[in-house]
């Protein structure tokens, strides 16, 4: 997942305690754990960071896997572009007996965020069980995930489970670098047909640990805010700051930046968020649970729009968001600024469109000399997300199952994965990971990145279930 403010957060804080770490009740040898623990391994083992790792020796070791276990060269796909040949992919398929059934994707990106060896207290290229926990780039972001949908694969044809509806398992890489191969654009923009689906589950939303460790809720992605950043650019005819006027470049940018400061997207709903403040207003009780009870009964309430305003994460879920992150202007200390640039990052509430948020932006800062552009990087238009209770049903059930008494809680998250491109290309897709994370995310893309045993014990036993209800079969 590109960082969302969590992650950004939890990178600066160098290494996070880790919570204690409940000791692993399961028994981890009758359902085939050492056979998993070992692909799990070999997954995080095997250097995928942009920089110096490959996806395809990943992908490929993922292969030889499924092959021992009963898959065909015509089940599986390989492929690495060209121009990339270490940005590869793999795509496997357990097909089912319904063939107007499209299937079930099920979208994990092996490829990681860059980690240093002399940053990290232990290798990160090393899975590390200690404590209870899982340490290693990738353990949470994204490798538990994608150990757990090869396993579960070479499970059911070990089984000999048959499915009524395919079950397709995509490893793609480039989810971590802009500007870089995205396996799961190329899948989705290139080779639809070895990927199409009723719907897919891929990284998203987490399970909530508590401070304490206590497991307050089960999120499951609902709908994903759109990254978009735009250029603003303010000119200026310059001259000698010796006779300064009172227009001038910078103070343009200044008083535009502090425009869009001040400007509120209007608050907007769907069955995500609607949702999402539906089953949390229980949870959080007090002002904040009150507030979140008004705004879905009425959306113009302002006393419940601002007092959830003010809590960043709420405020980010109720509308589409714009800040200013990056700024550069001026070109010598004693001359008049002719050129000021700034990027301002939004994200934006699904189904708006990007040309509105850019008018919006236009309309508030209310200056001609000011030009507001996409950087020239448009994330592809999402559909408004819709959360069916076919989709939303097994999912609370065999989380009741796995992890009793714990909500499952439709979220809008605010960082981007690659459902983006598998969402565009009409596949709806859900952010799932099913599994717990401590609150800091398990410090993903940070230091030391962890994940508890536990965690991947129970998303494992979840997952089986979980896709067997979805496909069908026997
Ligand atoms: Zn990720």
């Amino acid at each position: 997942m590109k960082t969302s403010l969590v992650a950004l957060v939890t990178a600066l804080c160098l290494t996070p305690a880790a919570l204690a770490a409940p000791a692993v009740a399961a028994d981890k040898s009758g359902d085939g754990w050492p056979a998993f623990r070992a692909l799990y391994e070999e997954l995080v083992e095997t250097n995928t960071q942009h920089s110096d790792g490959s996806c395809t020796l990943a992908a490929e070791r993922m292969a030889t896997r499924l092959k021992a276990a009963g898959y065909s060269d015509a089940d599986l796909h390989l492929y690495a572009p060209a121009d990339a040949p270490k940005d590869g992919l793999l795509v496997a398929t357990l097909h089912g007996t319904d063939k107007t059934a499209k299937g079930i994707l099920l979208l994990a990106h092996i490829d990681v965020v860059e980690a240093r060896r002399s940053d990290w207290v232990r290798d990160p290229y090393t899975l590390i069980e200690e404590d209870g926990y899982f340490y290693g780039r990738g353990t949470t972001d994204d490798k538990a995930q994608a150990a757990i949908f090869v396993d579960t694969l070479i499970r059911y044809k070990q089984e000999g489970y048959t499915p009524r509806k395919s079950i397709k398992v995509a490893l793609t890489c480039g989810e971590e670098t802009e500007g870089v191969f995205n396996g799961a654009r190329y899948l989705a923009n290139e080779r639809k047909d070895w990927i199409d689906a009723d719907f897919a589950i891929n990284e998203g939303a987490s399970g909530e640990l508590d401070a304490s460790g206590k497991r307050v809720a089960m999120n499951i992605e609902a709908a994903q805010k759109v990254y978009q950043d735009f250029t603003l650019t303010a000119t200026n005819s310059g001259g000698h700051s010796s006779r300064p006027r009172p227009d001038n470049a910078i103070y343009a940018m200044a008083d535009a930046l502090k425009k869009v400061q001040a400007y509120r997207f209007p608050v907007m709903l769907n069955d995500a968020n609607r949702a999402y403040f539906t089953r949390t207003a229980k949870l959080k009780g007090g002002e904040i649970g009150a507030a979140m009870s008004a705004i879905v009964a009425n959306p113009e309430d302002a006393a419940a729009e601002a007092t959830l305003s003010n809590e960043p994460n709420l405020n980010a879920t109720l509308r589409t968001t714009c800040v200013a992150t990056l700024i550069d202007g001026g070109h010598a200390h004693n001359a008049l600024p002719q050129s000021v640039t700034a990027n301002v990052n939004c994200r934006i509430f699904p189904g708006v469109p990007v040309e509105t948020v850019q008018a919006g932006l236009i309309a508030a800062i209310n200056d001609p000399t000011v030009k507001v552009e996409t950087d020239g990087h448009r994330s592809p238009a999402t559909p408004t997300p819709k959360m069916p209770p076919e989709i939303l049903g097994p999912i609370e059930k065999v989380s009741a199952d796995i992890y009793p008494g714990v909500p499952v809680i439709p979220v809008m998250t605010l960082g981007a994965t690659d459902s983006i491109h598998t969402s565009a290309a009409g596949i709806p897709s859900y952010g799932f990971r099913g599994m717990f994370v401590d609150p800091d995310g398990g410090n993903a893309h940070g230091l030391n990145e962890r994940i508890q045993v536990q965690s991947v014990v129970d998303g494992r036993r979840l997952f089986y279930k979980l896709i067997k209800i979805y496909a069908g079969g026997k």
